[in-house]
């Protein structure tokens, strides 16, 4: 029998990564894993943590703003941008050491390096070769950046978090998540910003009155919004100034230009050359649903094989995969009615299908929609709306798709996503007694149909 350095070699210590390597190890699989980057990967270092510590750092200006309608004087405040980045940094470094902890903890062994595969059981990190019975890919995303003259200036993501200096005008080009989310962080830091996005409106995929609601709401916030826009050109004038040239000719001048424009899978360099391992059209590892690429020793999961693209999937993922091979069980994860949150300014949730969605399956459906202004904006004086909406299945009743737009949309949405997994009906939505005075109540007193389609 041939006998290997690891029972289980995994490469990418992200969100996926971690998780699988701790709960194998902690079924006494031999586990190492590698990581050249930082531990935890995209959403702990330049994701979803620090993203939501910059959300509740800039928001603080609008309840600052509001803060005199409730009898506070709160005159002469100030915000400084490296107290908030340095701040962050301390969090994410604390966080570091948790899953340095955890790994060790669970008896993973823990290589700093790039690692590349050399055959199908065999990898390197430096000048170190290690065997391995299994090798899981867990290398997550990498961000795009369009192909313009000038692209080495435009920052990501992944440099975003840690700027010297906060701009005093921002371009941010794209119209999914990360430019949503970040276009609201710089104008809530009081950063001159304009979003552009190539078509007509943005965060495609997501229902369409969410879609135009949002954009209402975060133009009122004063965000430049311009779609069917995109970036031909930028020209560094200065240390941080930037003219950048626009597919309708106009020129502008910013301090910084971020690019959020999308990720491909951080595939490069890993030595998928080395193994039968197939990428698809996109570049993404293909695998079974036993997340098994092609060469039958070595697995993938989470955003390197392009599913959705988000931590709760990835981990879920994980615990699969080391129950598939370490347990004997099947692989039972359902990617049906996943929510999904736009930390965006007010928030995005949403669970299920969109409206659109639900009429090209061929339902017929029943919305129920709401605008409301939240009862803190009263005398907080803020314009800030609420908008929710259910989308039913007439035929039995049940909640096929739940979206809101307004503060903690994530929190609510979280709660009806279990609801909804268990086959809520509207009717039971409507048997729900709400808790009263809350956002949250709008979601079961919703009586009236807004209107029946399909
Ligand atoms: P997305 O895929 O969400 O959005 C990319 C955006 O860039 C789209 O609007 C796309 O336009 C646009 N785009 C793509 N290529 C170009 C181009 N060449 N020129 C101009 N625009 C372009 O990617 P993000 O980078 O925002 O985020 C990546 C993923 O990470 C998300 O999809 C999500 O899964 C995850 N994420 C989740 C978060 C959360 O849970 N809150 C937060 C951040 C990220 P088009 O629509 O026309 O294709």
């Amino acid at each position: 029998m041939t006998t290997f350095d690891f029972d289980l070699f995994v490469i990418g210590a992200g969100s996926g990564g971690v998780r699988a390597s701790r709960m194998a190890a902690q079924k006494g699989v031999k586990v190492a894993v590698a990581e050249d980057r930082y531990l935890g990967g995209t959403c702990v270092n330049v994701g979803c943590v620090p993203k939501k510590l910059y959300v509740y750092g800039s928001h603080i200006k609008e309840e600052l703003e509001s803060a005199a309608g409730y009898g506070w004087n709160i005159d002469g405040y100030r915000f400084n941008w490296p107290t908030l980045r340095d701040n962050k940094t301390k969090e994410i470094t604390r966080l570091n050491g948790i899953y340095e902890n955890l790994l060790s903890n669970a008896g993973v062994y823990y290589i700093s390096g790039r690692a590349k595969i050399i055959d199908p059981h065999t990898v390197s990190v430096g000048s170190k070769v290690y065997s391995a019975e299994r090798i899981l890919i867990a290398t997550g995303g990498w961000p795009v950046i369009p192909d313009i003259t000038g692209k080495e200036h435009i920052i990501t993501s992944n440099e975003v978090f840690d700027l010297d200096v906060l701009p005093k005008k921002a371009l941010v080009i794209g119209g999914g998540y990360i430019a949503i989310e970040f276009a609201g962080i710089f104008n809530g830091l009081g950063v001159d910003t304009k979003l552009i996005y190539r078509g007509p409106l943005f965060l495609r995929g997501f229902d369409n009155e969410v879609r135009e609601f949002v954009r209402n709401e975060v133009a009122q916030k004063g965000v430049s919004l311009n779609f069917d826009t995109n970036i031909t050109e930028l020209k560094k004038l200065a240390d941080n100034e930037f003219e950048v040239t626009f597919t309708n000719g106009e020129t502008d001048i910013f301090n910084c230009v971020l690019a959020a424009t999308g990720r491909k899978a951080n595939v490069d360099n890993l030595g998928i050359e080395n193994t039968q391992v197939e990428l698809n059209q996109r570049g993404e590892i293909i695998v079974n649903d036993q997340f098994q690429t092609a060469e039958p020793s070595i697995y993938a999961l989470g955003d390197v094989t392009g599913g959705m693209a988000l931590t709760p999937v990835a981990l879920a993922e994980g615990m699969s995969l080391v129950k598939q091979l370490y347990e004997d069980q099947v692989n039972t994860l359902d990617y049906d009615n996943i929510a999904t949150a736009v930390f965006s300014q007010p928030n995005i949730a949403t669970v299920g299908l969109s409206e659109e969605q639900a009429l090209e399956k061929g339902y017929g459906i029943d919305v129920f929609t709401s605008t409301f202004k939240h009862m803190k904006h009263s005398l907080g004086g803020s314009p800030e709306r609420t908008f929710m909406k259910l989308v039913v299945d007439r035929s039995t009743d049940r909640i096929i798709g739940c979206h809101m737009v307004g503060s903690d949309a994530g929190e609510i949405i979280q709660g009806i996503a279990i609801a909804m997994k268990a086959g809520v009906t509207k009717a039971q939505f409507d048997q729900t007694i709400g808790i009263h005075p809350t956002a949250a109540e709008e979601f079961v007193t919703m009586r009236e149909v807004t209107r029946s389609v399909g």
